[in-house]
């Protein structure tokens, strides 16, 4: 099984991910985690590119190649394989995130993301997708109290709420693989909405 989870900033992936990987543990299920942008020594160094803060304005087509360079590789060498020997995956962000930040938030072509994540992705496509879901608000606040910044990587309060709308519009039009998580309730509800997605994904 492939599962990824996606959520804009603040929205507690992290601690999801550890939820997750309780789970996994305690159910004895050999599992590989893994993150994107990156999860391999290239891929890495492409999200090195991709996040750094440079005086060149990043092109927005320059960044959708830059992050499909790193997944194409990723797939290949570990996705695909870990799949391949029924080895469970865990990815923190994946093609969602492209369709949102790449797509709705920078504005480029949704049918243009479709053809790469045929080129880069091929069948290796998640079983299931968490979204965990705040507002803006709420992640913003979670972000400042972490590290003392009152903005969320630069980027203007719009921006993160065309990140939340994208990710919902997505969660709309394909809510057979992607589920909403309400992370604005307290940590033990988000990981009891997490457990109960993981039972049915095992069940399938
Ligand atoms: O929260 P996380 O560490 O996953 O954040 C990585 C950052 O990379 C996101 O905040 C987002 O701005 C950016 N990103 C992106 N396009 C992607 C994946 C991540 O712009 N496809």
């Amino acid at each position: 099984k492939f599962i990824t989870l996606e959520g804009g900033e603040g929205s507690g992936k992290s601690t999801a991910i550890a939820c997750l990987e309780q789970w996994m543990k305690a159910q004895g299920i050999p599992y590989l985690l893994t993150r994107e942008p990156g999860g391999t020594p290239l891929a890495e160094e492409i999200r090195q590119v991709v996040l750094s803060k440079r005086d060149e304005t990043v092109n927005s087509i320059t960044e959708l190649l830059l992050v499909f360079a790193a997944r194409a590789q990723h797939v290949a060498q570990k996705i695909a394989p870990a799949l391949e020997s029924g080895v469970w995956v865990i990815s923190d962000r994946f093609i969602d995130s492209s369709y949102v930040y790449q797509g709705v938030a920078r504005g480029l072509d949704i049918e243009d993301i479709d053809s790469l994540v045929r080129l880069a992705v091929g069948a290796s496509l998640p079983d299931k997708t968490i979204l965990l879901d705040v507002p803006v608000s709420v992640g913003m606040a979670r972000v400042s109290a972490r590290t003392g910044n009152d903005r969320l990587d630069g980027e203007s309060t719009q921006f993160h709420e065309m990140v939340r709308a994208g990710f919902l519009d997505l969660a709309k039009r394909d809510s057979h693989r992607i589920s909403i998580v309400d992370a604005s309730v307290p940590q033990e509800n988000v990981f009891e909405q997490i457990v109960t997605i993981l039972e049915q994904v095992k069940q399938a």
